[in-house]
């Protein structure tokens, strides 16, 4: 080639060069990127202009130097960025770095430099040479401080975009309420996440069925569902509905949807947007409110019970109150002069009275009233107001109105009851009582029981001083009753015990305890009768049973005295002629010759004499026989109940038990009550007489037989009697008593006999014996 050419050809390639480099410049300096390099041998530093620009240096400062290049990278990245790049130039990497420089301005920018090591002069070639170091490094060096800038912000955008959209995501899953939005030109489905969890299905599982979606709306709900999207996408009216979805596990939600349409600049609808929420747990609070409230008013109107409230907002009548007092709830709650005119007149005055005062001093009331209705029914009806203060200040007044009527009428009853009862309780001197003598609570003490201890009603009384009145000698055995009561739990009856008055009157009293057998131990239910005037009477006619007694005794007594006399002065006679006639009987046999007619004559008159006593005393015994015109019936048991009782004191005194073995549902016997009576008068004083001294048992029997006879008998473990006297004891005058007659004996039989009955005796001699006699029983005498 020719110099010419030569030279042309390289001012061609200076020019080319020259371009290349100044467009390499310019394309640097747009994209904020230099270059530099760094020859290791002489540690000459070559920088492009945009390298100095990065560094905040004017191109007209080079050269470089290695100092001033450390000196620029910010401290806080120095020491990283030179490891970091000895590191990967020993490990045969290309230094990547990103570090921040500090400008001569002291503004900070950060960099990002690539770094590449040259082995040889030779452009390309990375061969090592012997020295086993490169000769040069270069690299790039890019400002990246406002890319830097604008990447945080982006990535501060995103966070918090993020983060809004998790609170909206947390808030709508709060108050479970989901968007969704469809689009209507691709008929896509998008859901939040909120919108999944209502619908019960997984966010993750993708795409929407839309067919899937609208069978999971109720069946019920579809045809609405469907005709609202409808009309939504034909008007410019938001959908609002409320519809039930089932969710795949078979659970019924409600759900509030509201869907907006939102259409192009031509008017055609290309999405819908909306919300849905779950409003299945309101719609239950809803319903048991609504439930509650029903409940409410519904005690109130079975209750009878209304309510009221009295504020600045006015005055609140419930539906119950205006049918306690009869009135129209469409006429409004009454004013106060309208409501009092339907208190009754006797009330009227009390109730104006605590209206007044419930305004002026702001206080409450609970009470009792007549009101009138206007259908003309009295009530009775409790009222009760309340005053409502808030932090201190008076607000109004809320309360209550119940019908008491029954439960008036009925105390008034009880109260009336009770007033009869406790006069019944005076009048016959029983007091009641409810109490637990183990825990000594009172529960119920009448107004008798107080006075029968000597306390007045009025006061009050524990139950320790009720015990204290007790008379000191019966104390104990009251106390150890109901003790004794008390633990085998069994019902008490404490005939009789004294109690003192404070004024020192005794009465005698009677205590009966019931064992409330569902109670607790030690709970008793009783009466306490004063049995003072029984007791008098008692004794008084114990007097008078004595007194019968002693006359009946005397007059047995008498009677057989009267008798032995009588019948000694008709014997005497006729035994006093036979004693001269038997005189004068010897007398005529004595002589020489003795007169044998004379004797004979004498003894004849004897014997007449005799004769004539004997016919005396027959005549005595038929006296008995005849003696007996009555025949009454006669409760035989009776009249044996009736002499036991005539010689209740010799039977005491000779310490003699009576024991009865009577046969039950006896009908009388025809006979003579009194002659009978002296039968067993007869029998059971010969028995007592029998045990004197040593006491014993005394029984008497009645007992119907077959053969139509009632068998009485009279026992006893006295002496007994002799076998060979069995007999003897019914002859008339025998008697082995110093004081004895001889006669009851055959009196009795004599009688019995009368009666058409028979009487005996059988005795163990030593064991008592015992008298039996029988009387005809035919049963027929009933009475
Ligand atoms: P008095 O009783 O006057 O002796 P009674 O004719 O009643 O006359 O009795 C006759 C006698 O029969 C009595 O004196 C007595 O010896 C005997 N006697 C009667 N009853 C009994 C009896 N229960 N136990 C033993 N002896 C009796």
């Amino acid at each position: 080639m020719a110099n010419e050419d030569v030279e042309k050809t390289l001012a061609e390639l200076s020019r080319d060069l020259q371009e290349s480099k100044a467009r390499l410049e310019e394309a640097q300096q747009v994209a904020h990127v230099g270059h530099w390099e760094w020859d290791l041998e002489t540690d000459v530093v070559v920088w492009s202009d945009e390298t100095y620009r990065i560094f905040g240096l004017s191109p007209q400062e080079r050269p470089m130097d290695l100092a001033t290049v450390r000196s620029m990278v910010h401290p806080e990245d120095r020491e990283r960025l030179y490891q970091r790049v000895d590191q990967d130039l020993v490990a045969g990497a290309r230094p990547e770095a990103e570090f921040r420089i500090v400008r001569p301005s002291g503004e900070v920018r950060t960099v990002s430099s690539l770094t590449s090591e040259r082995w040889s002069s030779l452009p390309g070639d990375t061969k090592r040479d012997a020295s086993g170091r490169p000769y040069k490094l270069f690299g790039t060096i890019q400002d990246i401080t406002d890319r830097k800038r604008t990447e945080e912000a982006f990535q501060e955008i995103s966070r918090k975009l993020q983060e809004s959209n998790a609170r909206l995501e947390e808030a709508q899953r709060i108050a479970n309420v989901g968007h969704y939005s469809w689009n209507l030109v691709e008929n896509r489905v998008i859901w939040s996440d909120e919108v999944y969890r209502i619908y019960g299905l997984d966010s993750q599982q993708g795409p929407i069925d839309l067919a899937k979606v609208s069978e999971m709306i109720h069946p019920e709900d579809r045809e609405l569902v469907f005709r609202a999207a409808e009309e939504a996408l034909q008007s410019k009216v938001p959908a609002d509905i409320e519809h039930r979805v089932v969710r795949p596990d078979g659970e019924v939600r409600t759900i509030h949807s509201v869907g907006t349409v939102k259409r192009d600049t031509s008017g055609r609808p290309y999405e819908m947007f909306g919300t849905a929420q779950d409003i299945t747990e309101r719609k239950r609070s809803e319903k048991a409110l609504k439930q509650s409230q029903f409940y409410l008013s519904e005690g109130q109107r079975l209750a009878h019970m209304g309510s009221w409230a009295f504020n600045d907002s006015g005055h609140y009548w419930s539906d119950e109150l205006y049918k306690i007092y009869g009135l129209d709830p469409q006429n409004g709650a009454p004013t106060i002069e309208q409501y009092l005119a339907l208190i009754h007149p006797q009330d009227r005055a009390s109730m104006a009275e605590t209206i007044k005062r419930m305004q002026e001093e702001h206080c409450g009331f609970d009470q009792i009233e007549r009101i009138v209705r206007p259908d003309g029914q009295l009530r009775y009806i409790r009222a009760v107001a309340v005053p409502v203060i808030e932090q201190g200040v008076f607000k109004g007044f809320i309360g209550t109105t119940m019908d008491v009527t029954e439960q008036e009428l009925l105390t008034q009853e009880l109260r009336r009851e009770q007033g009869y009862l406790g006069e019944a309780q005076s009048l016959a001197h029983i007091g009641s009582w409810a109490t637990n003598f183990y825990t000594k609570q009172i529960f119920h003490i009448s107004d008798e029981t107080f006075r029968l201890h000597g306390f007045d009603p009025k006061d009050p009384t524990p139950l320790e001083r009720f015990f204290d009145t007790i008379h000191p000698e019966d104390a104990a055995a009251v106390t150890a009753a109901i003790d004794e009561a008390i633990h085998s739990r069994a019902d008490f009856d404490i005939r009789e015990y004294r109690v003192c008055h404070p004024d020192g009157t005794i009465r005698f009293v009677r205590a009966i305890g019931h064992h409330n057998r569902s109670g607790e131990m030690g709970y008793y239910v009783g009466i306490t009768v004063d049995i003072t005037e029984r007791k008098k009477a008692e004794q008084e006619r114990e007097k008078l049973r004595q007194l019968e007694a002693d006359l009946a005794h005397i007059n047995r007594v008498n009677t057989m005295g009267e008798l032995a006399a009588a019948l000694a002065h008709e014997i005497k006679q006729p035994i006093a002629a036979a004693v001269a006639n038997a005189g004068a009987c010897l007398g005529f046999l004595a002589g020489e010759r003795p007169d044998i007619l004379e004797a004979r004559e004498a003894a004849s008159g004897t014997i007449g004499s005799a004769r004539r006593a004997a016919e005396i005393i027959d005549h005595v015994r038929s006296l008995f026989k005849k003696s007996f015109p009555q025949r009454e019936p006669v409760e035989v048991n009776e009249l044996i109940r009736e002499v036991a009782l005539l010689l209740h004191n010799d039977i005491r005194r000779n310490s003699v038990t009576v024991h009865l073995e009577l046969a039950e549902n006896l009908q009388g016997v025809a006979g003579d009550r009194v002659q009978l009576e002296q039968v067993l008068m007869n029998l059971m004083l010969n028995a007592i007489e029998a045990m004197r001294d040593a006491g014993g048992d005394l029984t008497i029997t009645s007992q119907p037989t077959d053969d139509g006879h009632l068998v009485v008998s009279v026992s006893d473990t006295g002496l007994g009697v002799p076998a060979n006297k069995i007999d003897q004891i019914f002859d008339t005058f025998f008697t082995t008593k110093p004081q004895g007659t001889g006669m009851g004996l055959a009196i009795s039989r004599s009688i019995v006999e009368s009666h058409g009955g028979r009487l005996w005796a059988t005795s163990d001699s030593g064991r008592g014996a015992t008298f039996r006699f029988t009387l005809p029983y035919e049963g027929l005498m009933g009475t």
